[in-house]
């Protein structure tokens, strides 16, 4: 087996990458206008692939979460009784401000997590086109008409709002993850109030600024904050009628379990750690390929990251052979290095000691580094493109999310075990089959318990269609139809007209 001595060179970044202007407005976004925080603490924004501290954001209160959640409650009435051409339209204008302004929007989101500026634009164009989406979709739910089941009475099913939602977004694609849940929570006649990530709030906060005008004051409303704090007091509050949270395992845990005193509704999107599944019959270059985008795309920090390889004995060789020439070519860098780099840095110091305390981990087991292990000299906190090979049934780094850019390989001898080991896992998010076999095609993925399975593909999403997990990595949807399913609610209204 080739075993890479390639030490990754990486390129940064010369000029600087935001102006002052470019920065959203300070305070939290309550009532359709940015106001001061009742708080004195402040969130430092770092930099990742500098390490530069860029801005500062509060540390939002109990009472800034309130006052959100008031005016949320304040609007819902007259943006719950919009039609859902009023809705579209207004998502349409939504996407179209994002389109106008989507290059400060690209070094927002850059300059505030290090990502690559390939990614950065592919993130922005998936938001756009999550609003173009949903502002069609919401223009075409039906409930069921009527019907007659009980004699003198006809049953009309409506879908309505479920009211103020609380949102929970991570760092790892800050503008998409609200995208993916401000389009279909406004779209069925929502109000909400959004916590972003402590870490990433700069493009959602701009986003609010842009699009403010377009929308009733309350309907939307922002508040940076921890989780701790912000997170907890939307899952605990009593006028917040759903949460959803993107985030991860133990978030979510907590997240449900505050939720259930009020027992409101409750939206997951946890973690994952997708299997890649490579049969003997499979395009092994293909897969390699597929590997190499879906397991390094932002740096791995990716719930559906193609980064646990299973690949069948016959050609592990072959396959890693493959693998390890595909990722020695990877592209390492910041933002504005070019259309061409590919892995940028972790999001921030405290993530960048996990995952190289992961890659010791390893070592410490006797697996073996194929490529890539080591972190890139500073500045910023940059990982290496990694394979690690040699990887028993059962061991840490199959099992747990790394988050980053490590790719781990295990083989199977039989269909049987590869089913099974793909499936012993707490998560169930996504996974991928590699096969030429017809057959295989179709029978495998019905067996795989994950929310996305991918045949000769990885990480490919579409708007029309759903995203989400089962088992530990939550069970709301997003994107489809079925998101706005998932963030309304039905309701039967019987008359009795006698006979
Ligand atoms: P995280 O769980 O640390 O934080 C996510 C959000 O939850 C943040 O806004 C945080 O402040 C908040 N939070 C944390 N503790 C909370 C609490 N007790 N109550 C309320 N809110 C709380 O996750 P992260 O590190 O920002 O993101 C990475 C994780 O997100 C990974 O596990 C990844 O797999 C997952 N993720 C999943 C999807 C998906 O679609 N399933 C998408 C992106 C990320």
């Amino acid at each position: 087996m080739t075993v890479s001595e390639t030490a990754f060179s990486i390129r940064r970044r010369t000029s600087a990458s935001l102006a002052p202007l470019d920065l959203p407005p300070s305070g939290q976004f309550i009532g359709g206008r940015f106001v001061p925080s009742t708080s004195a603490l402040a969130f430092d924004l770092e930099d990742p692939s500098t390490g530069r501290i860029i801005a500062k954001v509060p540390a939002g209160s109990v009472e800034d979460t309130d006052a959100a959640v008031a005016a949320a409650v304040a609007a819902k009435y007259s943006w719950g009784a919009a039609t859902p051409k009023e809705r579209s339209d207004a998502l349409h204008r939504i996407a179209g401000i994002i389109e106008e302004n989507r290059e400060l929007l690209e070094r927002l989101e850059s300059a505030n997590t290090g990502k690559p500026d390939a990614v950065a634009k592919d993130d922005i164009s998936s938001a756009i086109d999550t609003f173009r989406f949903t502002a069609g979709a919401a223009r075409t739910l039906t409930s069921l008409a009527a019907g007659a089941y009980a004699e003198g009475h006809t049953s009309v099913i409506l879908r309505e709002p479920v009211g103020v939602v609380g949102v929970i977004t991570p760092w790892n694609y800050p503008l998409l993850m609200a995208a993916w849940k401000i389009a279909p929570i406004l779209a069925v006649g929502n109000t909400l109030v959004l916590k972003p990530s402590e870490q990433t709030p700069l493009s959602t906060l701009k986003l609010a600024e842009l699009i403010a005008s377009e929308l009733p004051a309350g309907v939307l409303n922002v508040v940076t904050g921890s989780g701790k704090v912000v997170g907890q007091r939307l899952a605990e509050h009593q006028d917040v009628d759903l949460v959803a949270i993107t985030g991860s395992v133990g978030s979510g845990q907590k997240v449900a379990g505050t939720a259930a005193n009020s027992v409101k509704r409750v939206h997951l999107e946890l973690g994952g750690k997708a299997p890649v599944v490579i049969f003997g019959d499979a395009d092994l270059q293909a897969a390699a390929e597929g590997v190499r985008s879906g397991g390094f795309w932002n740096a791995g920090q990716e719930c559906g990251a193609a980064c646990r390889v299973l690949v069948h004995e016959s050609v592990a060789e072959e396959f890693t052979d493959l693998l390890v020439r595909e990722v020695s070519s990877i592209v390492v860098g910041g933002p504005g290095t070019g259309p061409d780099t590919e892995v940028g840095p972790m999001i921030s110091r405290a993530h960048f000691d996990r995952v190289q305390e992961a890659l010791k981990a390893a070592r410490r087991d006797g697996l073996r580094i194929a490529v890539g292990g080591s972190a890139v000299e500073g500045p910023g906190y940059f990982i290496e493109p990694t394979v690690v090979t040699g990887v028993p049934a059962g061991a840490d780094i199959a099992g747990n999310e790394v988050f980053g850019p490590v790719v781990s390989v295990e083989t199977f001898s039989t269909d049987e075990e590869a089913v099974t080991r793909a499936n012993e896992t707490q998560y169930g998010l996504a996974a991928s089959v590699w096969t030429t076999n017809a057959a295989r095609s179709m029978n495998i993925p019905r067996r795989l318990d994950f929310g996305t399975v991918w045949v000769n593909s990885h990480l490919v999403l579409a708007s029309e269609v759903p995203w989400g997990g089962f088992k530990g990595s939550g069970y709301g949807r997003d994107l489809s139809l079925y998101a706005l399913e998932d963030f309304s609610r039905t309701k039967h209204v019987m008359i009795n007209h006698g006979a």
